[in-house]
């Protein structure tokens, strides 16, 4: 069989999705991957648009666009988070769900990936219009999902409430309770104990093995996080407590800065009140440009997409890039940092940890017995440790960077998967 594909990303990555495309693309001639399978997994197996009307609490109707990408089901079922945010695009949506792919691989649990957005802003809707935006688009896209087929999880701006209201809305349509379509929920309903800060505690775990390879000490290693949502802030709170010293944080109204070490506990109280981290006592005012480019050993995008560029790539200070986010770094900077001999924690490695204790979760929910939290963070733990090596093996027998190095181990698990499943019909 032979499947030829133009394979090569010619235009420059500013879009999302053609810098994914680009990364596998790198990768595919790295290992020498088989042209077909490199097709066959450089393009989404199903994308589904969905419009969502929505009776706002001033009793007008509004229309919203949603998205279920699923990349690739190879492996098992496709695993994702949903996004609810104003610059979510289809391009966007693709990128995600194909990192997912890799990520659930490279951690090695049983899943493929997909990821699903909503183009709307969730801070000016009351918690009554999220709920019937939620309800209808899960009924939208009942049609492929499922504990069998397709497992969303929260994502920037959802939330515990959130996947409440999925795993409700689809049992509703089902006739009983299927905890097991969700992941990231309440505890009350199957949730896992751990899945809130397992993001957070993933990156923590990484950033450890990092320094062990680095011979670096844990005491006093000044850290930079941008973004203080649930990866954020929990990293804040994770990393401050095992002895790191956070000395910057941002979310998308400003940030602060204090080289001897911000109050964390404060910080997440201020957070609470305000709805930011701006204006926090006892620190000084940064921006989240500056954030990126300040004096630290460990640099955590926590946020967004593309935050690091060819323009402020040259001027990172930090040691380590751990990627809680997806994407934080397009291409052109991956290539200054290992010039550079900064170590890029690559995000489906540094941000596995929440997939992973989803795939936990999930796993619990069908079992119907639940695990303490101990246990959750030590499986969690050995995982993250696993994946880390293996990665770090990887590019240092290759000679790349870590990115590079996650992705070979990943890619080639999704490529014999597909290999030995072969074409149907
Ligand atoms: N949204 C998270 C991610 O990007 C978690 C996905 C999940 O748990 O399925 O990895």
């Amino acid at each position: 069989m032979s499947i030829s594909a133009d394979r090569t990303a010619t235009a420059a990555p500013d879009n999302v999705w053609e810098m994914a495309q680009r990364q596998l693309d790198e990768i595919a001639r790295l290992i020498g991957l088989n042209d077909a399978i490199h097709a066959y997994i450089r393009v989404p197996k199903r994308v589904l648009e969905v419009s969502i009307p929505v009776k706002m609490d001033d009793g007008r109707l509004r229309m919203y666009t949603g998205y279920r990408v699923q990349h690739n089901m190879s492996r098992g079922p496709s695993k994702g988070g949903i996004r609810f945010h104003p610059d979510v695009t289809l391009d966007e949506v693709k990128a995600l769900a194909m990192w997912m792919t890799w990520k659930c691989a490279l951690v090695n649990i049983p899943f493929g990936g997909a990821k699903g957005g909503v183009i709307c802003d969730p801070k000016v809707m009351s918690l009554q219009e999220l709920e019937h935006l939620t309800r209808r688009f899960t009924s939208e896209i009942s049609i492929i999902i499922g504990p069998e087929k397709d497992i969303p999880a929260p994502d920037v701006y959802t939330t515990p409430q959130i996947m409440a209201w999925i795993m409700d809305t689809f049992s509703m349509q089902h006739g009983y309770s299927i905890p097991g379509v969700v992941t990231g929920k309440p505890i009350a309903i199957g949730g896992s104990l751990g899945r809130d800060k397992a993001t957070a505690r993933g990156c923590l775990f990484v950033v450890d093995e990092a320094l062990k390879v680095l011979d670096r000490k844990i005491e006093g290693t000044r850290v930079a996080i941008q973004g203080f949502g649930n990866a954020g802030m929990h990293a804040a709170e994770l990393m401050s407590k095992r002895g790191y010293r956070i000395v910057a944080v941002s979310d998308s109204r400003g940030g602060v800065a204090n080289p001897k070490g911000l109050d964390i506990t404060g910080l997440i109280a201020h957070k609470e009140e305000t709805g930011s981290v701006a204006g926090f006592s006892g620190a000084d005012r940064i921006t989240n440009a500056e954030l990126l480019t300040c004096d630290c050993d460990v640099l955590v995008p926590a946020a967004l997409e593309k935050v690091i560029t060819r323009d402020n790539a040259p001027s990172i200070q930090a040691t380590i890039v751990a990627e809680a986010a997806n994407g934080p770094t397009v291409p052109e900077a991956d290539e200054i940092l290992f010039d550079r001999g900064i170590m890029v924690l690559p995000d489906i490695l540094a941000n596995a940890g929440g997939v992973a204790v989803s795939y936990f979760e999930w796993v619990q929910d069908l079992q119907e017995s639940f695990w303490d939290e101990d246990e959750i963070n030590e499986r969690l733990r050995r995982k993250m440790v696993k994946a880390f090596a293996e990665t770090h093996e990887q590019a240092r027998r290759r000679k790349v960077d870590m990115r590079k190095g996650a992705y070979a181990v990943a890619v080639d698990r999704v490529a014999e998967a597909t290999k030995l499943r072969g074409l149907y019909p």
